[in-house]
Parts: structure tokens; sequence; C-alpha cells
């Protein structure tokens, strides 16, 4: 017998309400294709009343919070999130398919984002600037007001993290729209912000398809930022929607991200992280290492230690804590094959492929890792995401040709250099276009502490750190002239 679906509800003014439609979305298991619960599919008259509740309270017990209160309510919010860990883990895992320690992971990450931005909250200030005699300049720094965030699905509970901790601990009201196909922990700690203490309409969420919902949201005039984080195609048109109402926005759109491996590099240490930067969440990370850069010298001792631990990989169900799991959707799957069958009409080989465990449901979203070598550099699995988990192996030689292919495409989020030459990590480090740079360690956009977002295409703006939360401001020049 089939379990019931649990019906989720849109929050909006501290209410749960379905969506006005009466339509709903169903949640799919990716681990074996089966519904279990089902969301609100909401139109823009949703939208409409979750950006009046949010302008309301600005107006109200939130607007009036002092930086001190809201910094406490964000810290209580991050001890009930390590309250619920287990269960919000499990839901996590159930409805992205990600490996259970990795949701683990990012529950962890979405507690430690409230926490720090709690911590923050009354450390953010403007400042005084010296102008004409007499006069006194006081720089405010002030929130934007009401803050608008599209969520992607890969990792809903850390992106819902980094983003709203930000925007509320700077003291916006915000409107979320999730992904449809990632709803439910947004959903479930936004519910237990209220219990923390975040007034009625502070935080709403919305759930619903991107062509409805969040096409609605990025375009209302009522919003006064933005906080977008997906594909270069829905990012650009989140973007133009929001010019035509003169909103900000931060883009964060993605990458190609090169692992440089020089012939010098600790390969013990830079091999094991190298695999685990393309196989993390399946390969469906902004910053996954989906391309290794291998200094000639060593690259058929690489590559077939590479293709040995490519091999030992485990594909399947997020709740047997394999190293990769499904895919989000029969979507996803179908966009990752279909790259993957092109790259190897294009000429490319596969080195080695990692297992299916054998008791994966065939009904499951499952594509194991795959080494990719002899790619022609103008692929597109060469030059544009698979967001799957397919590394692609290229050689070099020498630093000019490795900076060369690290900037090749047109993304510029994350980049990772191993070498033993110091002198030839901060070269590298200062040539490589890239929001992030690491040196003999491998972050795949972790560290809340440390800014991140891209250039090029990757887009702009930073999110995470205190530069994250400063975007989620603006200035107001006071001046004054006393004599
Ligand atoms: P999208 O960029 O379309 O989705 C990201 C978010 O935008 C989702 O919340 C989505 O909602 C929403 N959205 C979609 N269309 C609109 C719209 N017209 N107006 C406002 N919001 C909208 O990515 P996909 O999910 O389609 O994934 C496609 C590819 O994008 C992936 O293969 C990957 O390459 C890249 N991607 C990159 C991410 C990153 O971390 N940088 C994250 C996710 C995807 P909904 O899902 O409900 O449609």
């Amino acid at each position: 017998m089939s379990e019931p679906h649990t019906e989720y509800a849109n929050l909006i003014d501290g209410r749960l309400v379905p969506a006005s439609t009466g339509l709903s979305i169903e949640v799919v298991d990716p681990a074996d294709g089966s519904v279990f619960a089902t969301l609100p599919r909401s139109a823009a008259a949703d939208v409409d009343a979750a950006v009046d509740a949010a302008r309301a309270a600005l107006h109200g017990a939130w607007g009036r919070m002092t930086a001190t209160e809201r910094g406490r309510v964000l810290t209580r919010l991050s001890a009930l999130i390590t309250e619920h860990h287990a269960e919000l883990a499990a839901l996590e895992s159930r409805d992205t398919g990600k490996p259970i320690q990795q949701a683990r992971v990012d529950i962890t990450a979405c507690a430690r984002y409230f926490e720090y931005y709690g911590g923050a909250a009354d450390k953010l200030h403007g400042e005084t600037i010296p102008y004409a005699a007499g006069s006194t300049v006081m720089v405010l720094r002030v929130p934007h007001g009401v803050t608008a965030h599209i969520i992607p699905w890969n990792y809903p509970a850390q992106i819902y993290g980094r983003s709203v901790g930000g925007a509320l601990a700077a003291g916006n009201a915000c409107v979320v729209k999730p992904a449809e196909d990632a709803c439910l922990t947004p959903l479930v700690i936004s519910a237990l912000a209220l219990q923390a203490g975040v007034p009625p309409g502070a935080l709403n969420v919305v759930c619903g398809l991107g062509s409805e919902a969040g096409a609605a949201l990025a375009a209302h005039p009522g919003i006064n930022h933005l906080s977008f984080t997906g594909s270069t195609v829905t990012g650009t048109a989140v973007a133009q929607a929001a010019a035509v109402n003169h909103v900000p926005v931060t883009l964060e759109l993605g990458g190609k991200a090169p692992q440089i491996v020089f012939a010098d590099a600790d390969l013990d240490a830079a091999l094991p992280v190298v695999v685990n930067a393309i196989v993390q969440n399946a390969g469906q990370t902004c910053s996954a290492g989906s391309r290794v850069l291998i200094e000639r010298g060593i690259h058929d001792e690489v590559l077939e230690r590479l293709a040995s631990r490519f091999k030992a990989l485990r594909t399947g169900p997020g709740a047997a804590a394999p190293d990769c799991g499904p895919l989000i959707s029969a979507r996803q799957l179908a966009r990752v094959q279909g790259k993957f069958e092109s790259a190897l009409q294009a000429g490319a080989r596969i080195v080695a492929r990692a297992q299916l465990l054998p008791d994966a449901p065939a009904t499951g979203f499952y594509f194991p890792p795959v080494l990719l070598a002899g790619l022609p550099l103008s692929h597109e699995v060469a030059q544009d995401e698979v967001f799957g988990p397919v590394l692609a192996a290229f050689s070099f030689e020498g630093e000019d040709e490795a900076v060369h292919l690290a900037n090749a495409t047109p993304y510029g989020l994350t980049a990772a250099v191993w070498t033993r030459d110091g002198g030839r990590a901060l070269r590298m480090a200062h040539r490589i276009e890239a929001g992030q740079v690491f040196i003999n360690n491998y972050g795949a956009g972790g560290g809340i502490e440390l800014p991140f977002g891209g250039m090029k295409h990757s887009g702009y703006g930073r999110e995470k750190a205190f530069e994250g939360l400063k975007s989620f401001t603006t200035l107001k020049t006071v001046a004054i002239l006393h004599g």
C-alpha cells in the first residue's frame, strides 16, 4: 500500500495557505520515482499576497525590532534547526535524492548560516564622512525593504540559509520561491522561524512553477531586491524582469570549475578531493569541479589513479548513504544523458565509470559518475555545465597553458590549484578568472565565512560572509548643516 501524500502549503503572513489556484504539484522521490507529497501550484495572486504581507511586516513588529533582537531571533532559529537536524536531513535527502550524509552537512550549514548572520546582525553599521565646515554627514546602512529569493533545487536548505539568513539579519522582509523540485526544507524551516520569533509576514514562502510564481515574483513592482541562483538562461530572464522596476539583482549562475594538477602536486591529497568535487551532490553543484587539468608529465598516472577511484564509487538511493545519489528528476537525467552521449559522439572516450548498486530501483533517476578523456575543447561538455557527475580530463604543459585552459570557458565561479610551489600557486590565483580560487584544497563553494559569487557568466554580486550581509542593504546619506 502506498503511503498517504503529505500536503504542503505556502507560508504567507504567518499562515499556512493553499494556492489561490487550488492546484498542486506532485513531489517525486528521485530514488524510485514515487510521489510522496504535494505542493501548492501558486499564481501571481499568491505572490501579491506574500509581497503585501512582507511590506506590512516592515511597517509592523519586524520593522520596529532592533538589530540585536533580530540577531537573537535568528540565533534561536539556528538552534531549532539543530534540534530538528535528523528529520530535516532525512526530508532533504528524500526530496532531492542526495546521500543522507550530504543532507546532514547541508542542514548543519543551514543552521550555521542563521548562527553566523544572527551574530552579525548588530555588527553591521554605517559610517560618517568629514565634509563641509559646520556639517555632519552620516551614511546609514539600511535594508532594501522586501527581498525576493529564487532558490534552486540542488542545495535548497543551504541556499535558503545563506540568502534568507543575510536578508533577515539586515532587516529585510523576505518572499521566497523555492524550486518546484525541492521546496520541503525551506517550508519546514520557515515554519520553525515563526517559532523562533520571526513575526508573521517577515518571511513568506510561495511554492509553484518557475514560469508562473517565479516569473511573477521577479517582475513584481513591490520587491526592492532579488537574489537568484540557477541557470544562466533563467538568470538573464529574471534580471531583465527586475530591471523593468529598477530592482537590484544578485545572480549566482553556475560554473565550469577547473581542478588544476601540476606535476609537483601532492597527489595523495589532491585526487580524493578532485573526485569528490564532481561526485558531491551527483555533480549538481554550481561549483562542481567538472574539469581536471593535468600537467603532461603526470597525465597518464593521474588518469589511472582517478579511474580506479571512479570504479569504486557506489551509486544508489540517498538513504543508503552511497557516494553518489540519483539526479533530482527524470528531466535532469535526460539532460545529463543527452550531454554525455553528445560528448561520446564528439570523440570523448570513457576512462572509467562508477557502479550502480544492484538494489537501486530501476524507476530512480541514476547516472553513475563517469570520467571522460579526449573531449574537444569546444564541445559543450567542456564549456558548459552538465550538472551531473561527468568529469572531463585535459592535459597541459606549464603555467601559461594551465591559465589559458582554466579561463577558456564563459564561466568564472571557482577553481583549484594543486602544487607544492608557493610562487606558482599565487601566480595562478592572480591569473585565474574566478570568484574563489582554492590552493591545495577545495571547498566546492563552501565556507559560510567566505564571499561567494562569480565573474563572467557565473553572475555578479556576492553571497555568504559579511559581504553577503552588506549586499542585502543599501546606503542612505544624511547631510546635516548645523553651523
Ligand atoms: P533554473 O535556472 O530554471 O531554475 C532555478 C530557479 O529559478 C528555480 O527556483 C526555478 O523554479 C526558477 N525559475 C525558473 N524559471 C523562472 C522564471 N521564468 N522566472 C523566475 N524564476 C524562474 O534551472 P533548472 O532547474 O531548469 O536547471 C537547469 C540547469 O540550470 C541545470 O542543469 C544547471 O546547469 C543550472 N542550474 C544551476 C544552479 C546553480 O547552483 N547555479 C542551480 C540549478 C540549476 P522551478 O524549478 O520551480 O521552475
